[in-house]
């Protein structure tokens, strides 16, 4: 049992950051002057309608990105997403290119691949996903709907360190676990789309920006609610949205705002994840990441250690030091640190300390 919080490594569900919670909670009871909750009110509301439209523009303010481009509030996890994407934009002539890079990356293309719509544009499988697919290694069909990526792998640990060239197919990513990590050229994509509970709040809400002239004219013969067309007329409120979540997602895009933006994200994220690389890499081989140096993630640390007994005693101890979730997914084994934008320095220090102090006990 723990008094206090603890430094939470989780993959995500992820940490938030603690100014944020607090204000939640302080605002819990009665939300603006409502003498309710945010949880109880309705999405017709006025005061909702303010935190629905403000989140939207703080989130195309953070990434850079004028009136051509729409922010959706969509449900079901990035998973539905990997559906929706194949139904309302690929066809048989005109199928999804997919860049396999990790296990979020193959699940996106087997959507695709159930209605015969998809086609794999690359592949680093066989070698455990341990790099990210070069551009050289991308055979894009020039018919092809879309080039959909997986920008951060957070099973593998990998991440884009480059835009890839299409000439001219759309681009699309899945940056679940990496968006408004660090300024990216977020122009040179069509569509993104991000799970929130790993970098940019609960579960329960997707975040998708898209070119709106993508988003106009999905097929007819879709169900209402799989259609991009019906969230972008409706503003995201068809239906009911969940409301709690996008309000939360509202107060983080605020936070990342008030905490210099994307610049300063990326050079604390940058910070944080040197000082585990350099604990990885200066251990004598104790520790083995995962990656290719070259596709590190700066958001999900993946390593090994000597035996699957000592990386269990590992996580055990890391936990009595309240460094809690760190360890790795079953597909990789070893340990996983996910140090998002709200994983304070202190924590990552912490954990590297721990790391030493592990491998001079244990090697
Ligand atoms: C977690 C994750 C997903 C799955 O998200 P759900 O919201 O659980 O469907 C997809 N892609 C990436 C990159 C993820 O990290």
């Amino acid at each position: 049992m723990f008094k206090e919080r603890i430094y939470n490594f989780n993959p995500g569900p992820a940490t938030l950051p603690l100014p944020v919670l607090k204000e939640a909670q302080a605002e819990f009871l009665n939300f603006a002057g409502s003498g309710m909750s945010i949880l109880e009110i309705s999405h017709r509301a006025k005061a909702y309608d303010e935190v629905h439209q403000k989140a939207k523009a703080d989130i195309k303010e953070l990434m850079g990105l004028g009136d051509d481009y729409e922010v959706l509030f969509c449900q079901g996890g990035a998973s539905q997403q990997f559906a929706m994407i194949a139904m309302n934009f690929a066809t048989k002539e005109n199928p999804g290119n997919y860049v396999l890079s990790g296990s979020f990356a193959s699940k996106a293309y087997e959507e695709a691949e159930l209605l015969g719509v998809g086609e794999i544009a690359a592949s680093s499988k066989d070698v455990n996903f341990k790099h990210i697919p070069t551009q050289y290694e991308i055979k894009l069909n020039p018919n092809a709907a879309y080039l959909h990526l997986c920008y951060n792998n957070t099973i593998f640990g990998t991440e884009f360190n480059y835009i890839p060239d299409t000439k001219g197919v759309p681009l699309f990513a899945d940056m679940s676990s990496d968006m408004l990590s660090r300024p990216i050229d977020f122009k040179k994509f069509d569509f993104i789309y991000a799970g929130a509970q790993k970098n940019m709040g609960p579960a329960g809400v997707v975040i998708v920006v898209a070119k709106k002239s993508l988003l106009e004219n999905s097929p007819k013969t879709l169900p209402t609610m799989l259609r991009y067309s019906t969230f972008l007329k409706k503003d995201s409120l068809y239906n009911t949205p969940p409301a709690f979540c996008i309000y939360m997602v509202g107060k983080i895009a605020a936070w990342i705002k008030e905490n210099g933006g994307l610049v300063e994200m990326e050079k604390k994220n940058r910070e944080k994840a040197k000082i585990l690389y350099d604990a990885i890499d200066s251990s004598d081989g104790f520790y083995k990441g995962h990656a290719d140096k070259d596709s590190r993630s700066l958001m999900n640390v993946t390593f090994r250690l000597p035996s699957e007994d000592l990386e269990k005693k590992f996580v055990a101890e890391a936990l009595e030091k309240g460094l809690s979730g760190v360890k790795g997914h079953r597909s990789v084994g070893g340990m996983r640190a996910s140090i998002y934008n709200a994983m304070p320095k202190e924590g990552v220090e912490k954990l590297a300390t721990f790391m030493a102090d592990f491998k001079k006990n244990n090697a």
